[in-house]
């Protein structure tokens, strides 16, 4: 017999709540991929629960963060089919950012409100290019991670702002230093499915991808308690089975370790002038599904989806159980996705009103992490205590 939609939406949530203390029904899928296969009749009952299971978590607002972009280099080692922002060594557009210049954007942005930096750079790109070795010598840093420590420790000490690094796979060690000079840090996993590694697929000729890899890095976070953002990128060629294992196993470990503050469910877009120009773009039918499952899996961690990805409808992920839009800079371009402008914050805010939310700034971690920041001495602990307000949210909430 095939369940009617309200019963499945029933029977994840109650999956959800009993796979807390049942291992074994943790591992089965299969509720959350027919879900992820419902029909239109049925998804206003799938996001019908989601949004209700976000107003049990976090009532009547939704977050997101003030924040600069900081794209401390664009050279990477890796070759992602979907990916606008790499630039090989000689390349237009190729660029290292100087100290001179990372402070600049810093305090334009601590200027127009924001606090947070977030710090995007390619993999490891020394590896592979002697330019970079070279450019790295000349700023006088070993490695493009002690580059961005350096970075990350300099915004922190000269603006309010607060790093957030996204430098691709890290080792434990290297998660130690970072987490002495941002608060939260982030990974996307993107995928489990190691077959999009294969010659002509997305991460073909992209060795940092590797999801066995990406998922230590993870878990070496959470052994250290460290604040991680991770998420997943839909319509790059993986199944429906493939999204939510991704989700699982991102959910699995939260279980073990309690470090992810937040699951970004990323879109895919295509754009001429990359690999997967002609790769179809998920439905936006296909997103709502993706948010909503997710958050039936995940009832109690922040589940956000970048708002430029799913213009002009993105106030629907409202309905779909998101409670954060994710960083939005009222200076940077998205360097990522330059073609798709981030909303206004004001408009952002009149849409999320719409909706029935309040819109509040927080800090690039999530209040629920902050007091044991906050506990520990030093510069950190010192800006925190200066940016945060009394509901963990950012002071100068906007
Ligand atoms: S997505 Fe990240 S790892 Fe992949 S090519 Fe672009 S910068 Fe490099």
């Amino acid at each position: 017999m095939i369940p009617s939609p309200t019963n499945s939406v029933t029977e994840l949530e109650r999956y959800a709540e009993l796979a807390e203390w049942q291992p074994e029904i943790a591992r089965s899928s299969d509720v959350a991929v027919r879900l992820m296969r419902c029909s239109d009749g049925e998804l206003p009952d799938l996001l019908a629960a989601a949004r209700a299971a976000k107003e049990r978590f976090k009532p009547g607002i939704v977050t997101y963060s003030r924040k600069v972009f900081i794209p401390l280099t664009n050279l990477c080692r890796d070759y992602c089919g979907y990916c606008i922002f790499r630039r090989d060594p000689g390349q237009p557009g190729a660029r290292t950012m100087t100290p001179e210049e990372v402070l600049a954007v810093a305090r334009a942005g601590e200027a127009l409100g924001c606090t947070e930096a977030l710090f995007s750079l390619g993999d490891k790109p020394e590896l592979l290019f002697p330019e970079m070795r070279a450019a790295l010598e000349r700023l006088g840093y070993k490695s493009t991670l002690h580059y961005l420590e350096a970075m990350c420790e300099l915004v922190l000490r000269e603006t309010s702002l607060l790093p957030h690094p996204n430098p691709g796979l890290m080792s434990g060690e290297w998660i130690h230093r970072l987490a002495t000079v941002s608060p939260s840090m982030g990974l996307m996993l993107e995928t489990t499915n190691a077959e999009l590694m294969r010659p002509g697929a997305a991460h073909d000729n992209a060795p940092d991808k590797a999801p066995s890899k990406r998922l230590r890095t993870i878990a070496e976070a959470g052994k250290q308690k460290v604040p991680f953002t991770t998420g997943l990128l839909i319509g790059i060629g993986e199944t429906v089975e493939d999204r939510v294992d991704t989700l699982l196993a991102i959910r699995d470990l939260h279980r073990r370790y309690g470090h992810i503050q937040e699951v970004i469910v990323q879109n895919f877009r295509a754009k001429p002038e990359i690999a997967m120009a002609e790769q179809p773009e998920p439905s936006h039918g296909e997103m709502l599904r993706a948010v909503a499952v997710a958050r039936l899996l995940m009832p109690k961690v922040n589940i956000q989806a970048p708002p430029n990805l799913s213009e002009p409808y993105y106030d629907d992920l409202l309905d779909s159980g998101i409670n954060d839009w994710g960083g939005v800079s009222p200076l940077t371009p998205d360097y990522i996705n330059p073609e798709k402008p981030w909303p206004h914050v004001e408009q952002l805010r009149r849409r999320t009103e719409a909706k029935g939310f309040e819109l509040r700034q927080r800090l690039p971690a999530y209040p629920e992490f902050l007091p044991a920041l906050m506990a520990k001495p030093g510069l950190l602990s010192e800006r925190l205590h200066a940016a945060v307000d009394q509901q963990g949210l950012a002071r100068r909430a906007a």
